[in-house]
């Protein structure tokens, strides 16, 4: 049986641009999946660690029969084919690949937490979410269109390719 996930990606670091757009082409390529819909790109100014570049964020759809943990290992892998390096707790990277759902699944596991923990706090993963599925209920969070609207818009626009 198949299962709808959604997956956050960003990055600030080596045209953070062309960064997502390839990512978009090897989520394409995952096993045993397929790619139903992917948001516009959107920018947004760094969280944390403010001393760094801007992000460039978008989020996709995919239908998968991986599990959540064969998931995350290939996103991994994904991040480090874009020769991420993990340095410190909000520095800038190639990319990130998060799995915000999967399904309705809940997992608390020091490797892999879903729903993705901080999601509903960032502008720059609800507002592509919002766009690819505004009518989305995020477990034990709430509706998207509540959740977006107390969240700032200052930092995190749209941008049109
Ligand atoms: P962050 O995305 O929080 O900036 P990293 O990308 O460096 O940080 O990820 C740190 C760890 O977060 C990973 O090694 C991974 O095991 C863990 N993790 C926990 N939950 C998730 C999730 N839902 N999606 C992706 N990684 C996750
Ligand atoms: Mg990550």
């Amino acid at each position: 049986m198949s299962t709808l996930a959604y997956i956050a990606i960003g990055s600030n670091l080596a045209n953070p641009l062309n960064q997502v757009l390839s990512a978009f082409h090897e989520i394409t390529y995952l096993p045993k999946s397929k790619l139903i819909k992917k948001s516009s790109c959107y920018t947004s100014s760094p969280l944390g660690y403010k001393d760094q570049p801007d992000f460039i964020n978008a989020v996709v759809l995919i239908e998968t029969d991986l599990s959540p943990h064969q998931l995350l290992l290939e996103l991994q892998m994904i991040e480090l084919s874009h020769q991420r390096e993990r340095s410190f707790l909000n520095a800038p990277r190639t990319l990130d690949l998060d799995i915000l759902l999967y399904g309705d699944i809940k997992l608390n596991e020091p490797r892999l937490i879903i729903p993705h923990p901080r999601m509903h706090e960032r502008a720059f993963v609800i507002f592509p979410l919002q766009e690819i599925n505004e009518n989305i209920s995020i477990p034990l969070i709430g509706d998207i269109a509540k959740i977006a609207k107390e969240l700032d818009p200052k930092n995190t626009m749209r941008i049109t390719l």
